[in-house]
């Protein structure tokens, strides 16, 4: 008798050992198939990444994820990773900023083909050339980022029929959110037009462009710090001929040289914030914007 059952407990605890592992392999194909049939979407960099967060809340089985880590800035000096690689190779959709600025697109496109390119910079009027260069930081004028905004979601209405109507109702209250930040902008473009400015950092220039503020934009790849000598003194040269009041710089730039000339010329520094790092909540776009409307506002 007792010889029954230990072969009945040894069989029992074979059955249960199967039983669990049959379950445990049901439950990871079914989590592979929802991976597999979620539509994984990729941006290239911050400012895309904060325009996909508003388009996508409340969309069903998409993955959002962001390729360049917040902290890279601007794509200008940024060199694609293995690990980011990694992050697009079996993306569904590429959202990028476009105009050059990710100029590693060629590589990617090669290693995931049937991933599609949504380029946030169609249509976008009045485009700033630096030397022979157009200039791709179009975000930082409200007017361009909202058509950003409007190709993007069009290319996602396309692509994934399922959210449409989300993409759609997100848009259209992330746009009024924006045109009403318009608002606030031609009663800050108003004070400001026909000022002159020094921009120690290219992002501004569309910034000014549409603040109608009459920038001089000296190249610098977002690293001020790297002007020659020779550079810096044409620059206080100007500011005095020219009694410019203003030198532009972002907040996350390096004030060494601004601050040279402001002392040489009593110019006054604005650091601003040009959207290309922050924090990933929703409003981020909206928040650098009005830092920088009150900025200006308050100016001495
Ligand atoms: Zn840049």
């Amino acid at each position: 008798m007792n010889k029954y059952i230990k072969y009945i407990i040894v069989a029992v605890i074979f059955l249960v050992i199967i039983v669990t592992l049959v379950i445990l392999n049901i439950n990871k194909k079914n989590k592979d198939k929802e991976n597999d049939e979620k539509i994984k979407i990729v941006t290239s960099f911050y400012p895309m990444y904060i325009i996909a967060e508003n388009l996508l809340e409340g969309t069903n089985n998409t993955e959002l994820v962001n390729m360049a880590d917040v902290n890279v800035g601007c794509l200008h000096d940024y060199t694609l990773t293995t690990e980011d690689m990694k992050k697009v190779e079996n993306a569904d959709i590429f959202i990028v900023n476009g105009l050059g600025m990710e100029n590693f697109l060629d590589k990617v496109i090669n290693l995931n083909s049937n991933m599609h390119i949504i380029d946030s910079s169609t249509n976008i009027q009045n485009l700033i050339k630096d030397e022979d260069e157009i200039n791709p930081h179009i975000w930082t004028s409200i007017d361009n980022y909202i058509l950003q905004v409007k190709n993007i979601s069009k290319e996602l209405q396309n692509k994934d029929n399922l959210n449409e109507e989300i993409y759609k109702e997100n848009e259209e209250k992330y746009v009024e959110k924006l045109e009403n930040l318009k608002e606030e902008y031609l009663e800050a473009s108003k004070e400001l037009e026909g000022q002159k400015a020094i921009i120690l950092n290219e992002a501004f220039e569309y910034f000014a462009q549409e603040l109608k503020i009459e920038a001089t934009t000296i190249k610098t790849d977002h690293e001020e710090s790297t002007l020659s000598a020779e550079t810096l003194k044409n620059i206080i040269d100007k500011v005095k001929e020219e009694n410019i009041k203003i030198i532009i710089i972002d907040k996350n730039d390096n004030k060494s040289n601004a601050e040279t000339i402001a002392n040489e010329t009593g110019a006054t520094i604005y650091e601003l914030n040009s959207g290309l790092t922050g924090s990933l909540e929703k409003d981020a776009y909206i928040k650098a914007i009005e830092e920088n409307l009150c900025r200006f506002r308050d100016r001495p």
